[in-house]
């Protein structure tokens, strides 16, 4: 069984609004264990581990919903040369 076909799958068991309210909980569960992290210096790797292995997850499954997986991977490709030029330009700047 493909990753992709467990994503179809669970579309057709719950609704796309269902799961696309799923991925912004599971967004919410991410950005709380951050939180802790950052603000409470709580040691939380394990938690925040899991809340972002949740969160791709619910992505590919929003993907599939708007059904934008080619756009979204166009659209990365292009964002990281852009990030790679700017990374570039800096640290020629800075002696790097
Ligand atoms: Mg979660």
């Amino acid at each position: 069984m493909k990753k992709g076909d467990i994503y179809h799958r669970t579309l057709n068991v719950w609704s796309n609004e269902h799961q696309i309210l799923q991925t912004v909980e599971e967004m919410s569960e991410l950005i709380k264990e951050i939180l802790k992290n950052v603000n409470r210096k709580q040691n939380n790797i394990s938690a925040i581990v899991e809340e972002t292995a949740d969160v791709e997850i619910m992505l590919e499954q929003l993907k599939c919903c708007y059904n934008i997986k080619d756009q979204v991977e166009s659209y990365k490709k292009d964002k990281l040369k852009k990030i790679e030029k700017r990374l570039d330009e800096w640290e020629k700047a800075h002696g790097k």
